[in-house]
């Protein structure tokens, strides 16, 4: 394979890494995508925990998720937070 191939997996791979680390992974996914106004305490807590809170968040902010807790927020903490950093 070619060298730069590589490089750019390698890349990716280790940008994915943390999704493996989350909590959530090993716990319902649903209560990470509830339904319009389903409680998200459930997967708060679980978010509390986990060790790759900060790079899940800041993955979500980057890319705009607007679905669904990240990093412990929900979207609408998500674009309060995002309206108070610009
Ligand atoms: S912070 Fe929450 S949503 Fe993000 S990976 Fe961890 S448990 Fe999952």
């Amino acid at each position: 394979m070619h060298e730069l191939q590589l490089v750019a997996m390698g890349h990716a791979e280790a940008e994915m890494a943390w999704q493996e680390r989350g909590l959530c992974a090993q716990t319902d996914p649903e209560a990470f995508f509830p339904e319009k106004g389903g409680s998200t305490r459930e997967a708060k807590k679980v978010c509390v925990g986990c060790e790759v809170r900060q790079e899940c968040l800041e993955y979500a902010l980057s890319n705009d998720e607007r679905f669904g807790i990240w990093g412990g927020l929900s979207e609408r903490e998500r674009r309060k937070l995002k309206k108070r950093a610009v």
